[in-house]
């Protein structure tokens, strides 16, 4: 059962939480849970602060958060209190040793950062499993490094599969066996070396699916702030309704294409174990929900949801030399590769590529290399719309109700994924709000709106 920040954000959401883990105390769940709201954000902060030599504004940073820390743990009584409220003092010592090590720039500073951060979620797991003590729910911390062993790709690391399979098991084994629910803060690891890492951000949806896989749980649930998976982000589209049921595939590419709700990476190890996933509201836990499983039904208007990504840049390489060559496209890819920088969409003709990327960070460098190889032209500030939907492909029609919709929009980068469940393209940023609406409005309003009128 993993809850995410929004989930525990105050006292009361803390509470809603430890009611949620004790009603399906009989199924020996184990928890994982997220920084409190916005406390990552306010550590990262920190580091920022701290690196360009303002540690008394680091430092007040992190104080302002962890008086919300301390407001909860004052609700505790006896010693249960007194140790919540020195373990809340003795992580504000901690990070501001680190944060003192970031302005010295001594030490790896990635590494440094990673440790800070990490204090989102031991704080929250150590205030989780105390508030459900207090409800009569045996329960412990378990320090999540000991479950995810990663790499040490700071920042980003990548857990290694077996290692953290079999420590998830051994270290959780034997809560389960007494009874007890142990709770893991979700977004960090550890190198096999013991040094902290995080897993991206966002990451302990991806931590629930990890150690859900290793102790072949029955089921991951993440329990979050919306009811389910959602026809669009709500943000965007209110009008949006959870979808009761998706395919591993259709989650996978809704999460990679940007909605929030999931982890990209959650899904993968449910699906190496089959286990399904549920989405569910924190706030309203009787709700509907949304479950994750092998195989879904083709939805009546074949569209389930339509998801989107700002801050893409696209790629185009020309060149009169991919005509009738091999080898081209090799050389392209293996640019992006050496500069570890992950392309998300492709699209070629006869004679240029066109592809879209996330992280510009190492851009220049790309296109000084590309530009060996061809014309490049770069576009910034695009995003990514994907429609997805079991049997996409072969309905026809669809393509053309999406592009007649949008038909004063000018899109590119048109894509069919190759899983034959989703239709991408980009559009310029400023347009993909109302993209997204208009897309909604015709594959899940209008059709309802006929109904509800035919039932008049
Ligand atoms: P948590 O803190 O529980 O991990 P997140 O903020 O990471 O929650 O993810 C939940 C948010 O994802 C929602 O509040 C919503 O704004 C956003 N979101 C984007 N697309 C969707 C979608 N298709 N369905 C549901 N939520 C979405
Ligand atoms: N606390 C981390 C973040 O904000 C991880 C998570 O919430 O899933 O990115
Ligand atoms: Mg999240």
């Amino acid at each position: 059962m993993k809850f995410g920040g929004t989930s525990v954000e105050d006292a009361a959401s803390f509470e809603r939480a430890a009611e949620i883990v004790s009603r399906e105390r009989d199924r020996q769940p184990v928890v994982v849970v997220s920084a409190m709201s916005r406390f990552t954000d306010a550590l990262l902060r920190s580091t920022r602060a701290a690196e360009a030599g303002e540690l008394e504004k680091a430092n007040d940073t992190v104080a302002t958060q962890l008086a919300r820390h301390l407001e909860i743990a004052e609700l505790f009584n006896g010693d249960e209190r007194d140790s919540l409220i020195s373990n809340i003092q003795l992580a504000r010592i901690e990070i501001a040793r680190l944060l003192t090590a970031l302005v010295a720039k001594s030490g790896n500073r990635l590494a440094l950062v990673d440790e800070v951060l990490s204090y989102g979620e031991q704080l929250s797991s150590l205030l989780l499993a105390g508030v459900l003590r207090r409800r009569g729910v045996v329960s412990k911390q378990v320090d999540a490094r000991r479950c995810v062993i990663t790499n040490d790709e700071y920042g980003c690391a990548a857990p290694l599969a077996e290692e953290t399979a079999w420590s998830s098991r051994n270290v959780l084994a034997p809560f389960l066996e007494h009874g007890i629910v142990p709770v893991l803060g979700g977004f960090m690891g550890a190198t096999v070396m013991g040094q902290t890492t995080t897993i991206g951000r966002g990451g302990s949806d991806y931590t629930a699916a990890l150690v859900g896989a290793a102790i072949d749980a029955e089921e991951i649930q993440i329990w979050t702030d919306v009811c389910g998976v959602l026809t669009a982000d709500p943000r965007i589209v209110p009008e949006a309704r959870t979808i009761p049921r998706l395919s591993f595939s259709e989650a996978a590419e809704l999460a990679y294409f940007g909605a929030k709700v999931l982890h990209p990476k959650t899904i993968q190890p449910a699906v190496e174990k089959n286990i399904p996933v549920r989405i569910c509201n924190s706030r309203l836990p009787q709700a509907a929900d949304t479950v994750v499983c092998a195989s879904s039904e083709t939805a009546r208007q074949t569209v389930k949801a339509i998801a989107h990504k700002t801050g893409v840049t696209t790629v185009q390489v020309s060149s009169a030399r991919m005509l009738g060559a091999y080898g081209f496209l090799r050389a392209l890819f293996e640019v992006f590769d050496r500069h570890r920088t992950i392309v998300d969409v492709v699209t070629t003709s006869e004679v240029s590529v066109s592809l879209s990327i996330d992280d510009t960070s190492t851009l220049p460098a790309i296109v000084q290399e590309l530009s060996q190889l061809g014309t490049v032209s770069v576009e910034k500030d695009r995003a990514i719309v994907c429609i997805v939907g079991e049997g996409l492909r072969g309905t026809p029609g669809i393509a053309a109700r999406v592009f007649n919709t949008i038909s004063d929009i000018n899109v590119s980068l048109i894509s069919q994924g190759a899983s034959s469940i989703n239709l991408t393209f980009a559009v310029d940023q400023s347009h993909v709000q109302e993209t997204v609406m208009r897309l909604h409005e015709c594959f899940f309003e209008l059709g309802a709106r006929r109904i509800s009128a035919a039932a008049d």
